[in-house]
């Protein structure tokens, strides 16, 4: 019997999972090791704290998969690695081995330009525990109070999230520190200009450039400071300490660097995928939309890998369709050099997003 283990139940981890199911591993003894029984879906945490939609509807229940697909879960975080010994260190002090190891663990937040900020500090992730910071300040909220907020992150996410908290919090002045690489760095003019008009229109100011955190409260580069209550942090993706520590090739941010095949560069018997690895050919930027695409050709290549088979290269798509919610059952698209935006790109985004979580009910 071989043992495959999935570290992390990240997007491409809950498809390979799906495709077990339906096509069961020969031979093979599946564990899954993430620290959560849910798996929240970040692509409807803005439309969460907006309102729109409830906590259990924007969850994925890995235990219910991992069941489906005959495997055995283990609630517990990888605390080390040892690509060498084949082993996997937990947080709760145990060991797993494995004969193949696959890691989907996303990325981290870069919280310590923050660490001296003397109010409230929500970091995106993990999400979970986002989750229960914001219920704590909405709660401050319900109780009369108007916290004055900062959102730190100009991607994608940051937009989402200060259109979300200035749609929850309407009597709260909120900026969105957008960071050095300006608002919604990569995508095109066209789209940047419709979600700045999106964050005048509710009331978000915008804020260019990096801010960190000096006698409690944010400063930004040019020495102004904000006055701010709470930050919300959506900024500075980094690798997990553990990856760092483990002898696995890395590329120069930090991530595991991996071949065409998601294959780690060092160790042939361990895969990453997701925000958790860096391309050598450079062919991928951190996103859910890839993370979820290259699902069926990572089940593909760990099936072949342990039957000795060929594997089969990723190949990203050139353009993605991106879809940013504005909080108010509209949202701007991307696709390319494409941009739009209206009620119909919301509930594009809306059946897409409900259609993929609805794909993990059905098994
Ligand atoms: C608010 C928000 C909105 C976003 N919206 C979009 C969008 O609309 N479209 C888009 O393309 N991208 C979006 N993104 C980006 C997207 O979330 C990420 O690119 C995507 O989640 C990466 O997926 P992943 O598979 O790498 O890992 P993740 O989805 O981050 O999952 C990682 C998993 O690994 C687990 N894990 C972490 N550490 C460990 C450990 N040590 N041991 C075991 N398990 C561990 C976690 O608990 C989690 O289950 C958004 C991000 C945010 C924050």
């Amino acid at each position: 019997m071989k043992r495959l283990v999935l570290l992390g139940a990240g997007h491409a981890h809950l498809i390979a999972l799906r495709q077990f199911a339906r096509h069961p591993l020969p031979g093979t003894e599946v564990t899954l090791i993430t620290p959560d029984r849910w798996q929240y879906y970040s692509g409807m945490i803005p439309g969460c704290i907006a309102g729109h939609y409830g906590i259990e509807q924007c969850r994925i229940d890995v235990a219910a998969l991992i069941a489906a697909a005959g495997g055995q879960l283990v609630l517990d975080s990888a605390f080390s690695l040892s690509p060498q010994q084949r082993q996997v260190e937990l947080a709760s002090g145990g060991s797993v081995g494995y004969d193949l190891l696959s890691i989907d663990i996303g990325s981290q937040v870069d919280t310590q330009l923050f660490s001296d900020y003397s109010g409230q500090r929500l970091s995106i992730r993990p999400i979970d525990r986002f989750l229960q910071d914001w219920n704590q300040l909405y709660a401050s909220a319900v109780k009369g109070r108007s916290p004055r907020l900062a959102v730190v992150g100009g991607g994608a996410a940051g937009v989402e999230l200060a259109l979300a908290t200035a749609r929850t919090f309407d009597r709260s002045p909120l900026s969105l520190i957008t960071g050095d690489g300006g608002l919604l760095d990569g995508f095109s003019g066209r789209v940047r200009r419709l979600a700045e008009l999106e964050l005048a229109r509710q009331g978000v100011a915008l804020v260019s450039g990096r801010a960190t955190a000096v006698n409690g409260s944010l400063q930004l580069a040019d020495g102004r400071r904000l006055k701010t209550d709470a930050v919300i942090i959506a900024s500075g993706a980094r690798p997990a300490d553990f990856v760092k520590r483990s002898g696995l090739v890395l590329n120069p941010q930090g991530f595991i660097a991996v071949d065409e095949y998601h294959r780690s560069l060092s160790h042939p018997h361990v895969f990453a995928v997701g925000d958790t690895c860096g391309r050598v050919d450079g062919a991928l930027n951190r996103s859910g939309v890839h993370a979820v695409r290259a699902g069926p050709v990572l089940a593909a290549n760990l099936r072949a890998s342990l039957a000795g088979h060929a594997m089969t290269p990723f190949h990203p798509r050139r353009h993605s369709l991106y879809l940013l919610s504005c909080a108010n059952q509209t949202a701007i698209g991307s696709y390319g050099p494409l941009a739009f935006s209206g009620a119909w790109v919301w509930t594009l985004k809306d059946w897409i997003d409900r259609r993929f979580i609805a794909g993990f009910d059905r098994g």
